[in-house]
Formats: structure tokens, sequence, C-alpha cells
């Protein structure tokens, strides 16, 4: 499988400033850790991708919101006007200078990553995953939706069925409400119960839609269950050609905003396991706000996705990546010495409780209920048996 990491200068630089979420090193410590353990040879080496033009962002995004992007930068501040309307220039969503380039740089890199990716590749692009923005608003620190891209030019390309798949902490309401009434496309959101943005709940489903709002606390045995149980069979059911998966860090132990906590080795099978249901793959970054464990998770999944070794204990070049890092958000005692050391968690299992159990059963049930609903739907439709059956 060829695998391409896709990343622009922007990236390594925060962009956003002061004591926003994410002003701190993500990308830019990724690209650290890989070089210093080797993982961009000359066949691996990180392509760097351009900015889309406005007019490609103008297939989703209302030209009006993206004027007002532009003239908040010019002023370097929003009006009280374009603040209320479109949710530009407060504490979640504030102007910063590059502010439209960063964004038009991670939908470039989505399109370029579709186009990688339907020439049978696995293309990785960590800046990506902005799944919250909307067509004409900002959100939860998005302000362009960069995944929508990586679906709309997969689909441009022909592929037929696009399954999105977001394993960020926050649910992934940007990229559900694009495609809602899209039947080439189905989004599966996992992410923790009762958290921003408050939507993707238990009763929030639809046949190409599944929300899958998970325990705070989550530990790898419950992960792992439900990815086999739940995921797998929805994500089959729908025979998709093509998958775009964001693959957020903030679902990892120890990140600041939010309390589920399954470790990094179980998040990357578990990208591979979507990767693996069809042959064109994008896998983009999302959030993520502890540097330690965001740079150590996208390194190593960098190191899955291309093939390379993941050392039990990190060489003194790599320990000093990590020795360099810095986040308010995350206090001195609660920093674990494994995110100094190692690339790979320890890993956090435990019980299985009744409420992911539940969730489980709750979307077994579904399925079985939606196949005999929707027989025209994915795998359903290919099933011989399954024709005879609703004929
Ligand atoms: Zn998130």
């Amino acid at each position: 499988m060829t695998a391409h990491f896709i990343t622009a200068a922007c990236f390594r630089q925060t962009g956003y400033s002061g004591n926003h979420p994410l002003a701190i090193p993500r990308v830019g410590t990724v690209e650290r850790l890989c070089q210093a353990l080797g993982w961009f040879g000359p066949g691996d080496a990180p392509l760097e991708c351009l900015p889309a033009s406005r007019a490609e962002i103008e297939r989703f995004h209302m030209p009006e919101y993206l004027d007002a992007i532009q003239r908040s930068e010019a002023a370097r501040g929003a009006s009280a006007e374009d603040r209320a309307r479109y949710q530009i220039g407060t504490l979640e969503n504030p102007v910063f200078e590059g502010l439209w380039h960063r964004a038009a740089v991670s939908v470039g890199g989505a399109m370029l990553a579709a186009r990688l990716a339907h020439q049978g590749a696995v293309a990785f692009h960590p800046g990506g995953g902005t799944q919250h923005g909307l067509r004409a608003r900002a959100s939860g620190f998005c302000f362009l939706n960069d995944p929508v891209f990586a679906i709309l030019t997969l689909l441009d390309l022909g592929r037929r069925r696009v399954l999105y798949v977001d394993f960020d902490a926050h649910h992934g309401d940007g990229v559900e409400a694009a495609f809602l009434h899209d039947p080439r496309v189905m989004t599966l959101s996992l992410h923790e119960v009762g958290r921003w943005p408050f939507t993707g709940g238990a009763e929030d489903q639809g046949p190409r839609r599944c929300n899958l709002p998970l325990p705070p606390c989550l530990n790898d045995s419950e992960f792992d269950r439900i990815l086999v149980q739940a995921v797998l069979p929805v994500a089959r059911d729908f025979a998709p050609d093509a998958v775009v998966v964001t693959v957020g860090a903030d679902a990892l132990q120890g990140d600041p905003l939010s309390s589920l906590a399954i470790t990094n080795s179980r998040l990357w099978a578990a990208v591979e396991t979507v990767c693996a249901l069809a042959p064109a793959r994008v896998v983009l970054g999302g959030g993520g706000y502890n540097p330690w464990t965001l740079g150590r998770a996208w390194a190593g999944l960098w190191a899955r996705l291309s093939g390379q070794e993941i050392p039990a204990q990190l060489p003194k070049a790599a320990r000093a990546v990590l020795a360099s890092l810095d986040c308010d958000l995350v206090e001195e005692e609660d920093r674990a010495p494994a995110w100094f050391a190692t690339l790979a968690d320890p890993p956090n299992p435990g019980p299985i409780r009744p409420e992911t159990e539940a969730l489980i059963a709750a979307t077994r049930k579904r399925l079985a209920a939606q196949d005999v609903a929707f027989p025209q739907n994915g795998r359903a439709r290919q099933r011989p048996e399954q024709k005879r059956t609703h004929a």
C-alpha cells in the first residue's frame, strides 16, 4: 500500500495564538518526530499541498461567509455584525494572521489527499479534519470544512459510495449536515456523550447517518468492542468504495478537552481497520489539544500507514522533540512519563460497562431494522439472498 503524508508550511506554525487550545505545536511536532525516527525516507517524503482557490471553496461555502472571513482578516478583527452572523472573531474562532491561507490550504490538502487516494494510496493529511465548519458559519475552531472537500473530490472522480468515519471526541456535525441528503455518502461519528456541540445523540440516527455517543472514560476494551460489533457492521453494510477518516487525537487518554481514555495503539488499529474497507482512503487530522499525546499518536499512525516499525523506546532525537513541548492546558503533574520516552501508550483495558453494551445493542438493532426498511442500501443491495427476501 502506498502512503502519502501531506503537509504545508503553515501547519508547522500554530496559527491560532494566545491561550486558544489550538495554539500548540501539532503538525510540526508530528513532522519533527517522524524526521527524528527516519520515517520520511526518499519514498515517503511529505508532499506539500497548495491552497484551494476561492472558486473551489465556493462549491460548498457561501460567498458571503467567505467575504466575511477575508475582510475580518484584512481588518485584523471581525465587525460586530460579522461576529454575530458568522461566528468569526469570537474566543472560539478567533481572527489571526494567515487565517484564510491556513483554511484554504487545509481544503487544498484534503482535495490532494482524495486524488491520491483515488489512485489507490492512503493519504494522511494531519493538518486537515476541520469537521465542524459549516456552509456559512465558523464553528468549533473550524472555518472551512476540509473533510467535505475530500468527499466531494472522491465523488467527482467517480467513487460512488463514500464512508466518512469520525473518531474525534466531538460529533462530526459539519460533515454530517453537509451530506444529510446525499445518498452517496454515509457519516459515522464516535464521540463523547454530553460534549460540545451536544448533537449526535443516541436518537440522532438515519439510514446513512450513524452516531455513537460514547460514555466518559471509555477504555480500550470498550473501544475495540464498539469497533468490531457496531462500527464495522454498519460500515460494511454501506459497502463503501472510498473512506474518509478523521482521526482526532482528543479521544485519547490525557486530552484536556475530553475524558475518553483510549490509547493510541487502539486508534491506529481502528484507522487501519476502517481503511481496509475500501480501495481509496483519506485520513485527516482533527482535534487534539495535548501536544504529547497528539504528536505521538499521529507520528505513530504515519508509521503504521507507511509500514515502518515503532521502537519500544524512543531514541534521543525523538525524546528531545517531546521534551521541548509545553502546554498550558496540561498540568505538569498530569504529564505521564511515557509521553517523553515512548510512542505507543501502555494499554488501558477495562470492563465493558452496561452503557457500552446498550450502545452496541441499539446500533445493531437499528441496522437490522434498516436492512429491512432500506433494502436498496449498500450491501443489502448486493446480497442476492437479501434481494429474494425483500422481493
Ligand atoms: Zn474534537
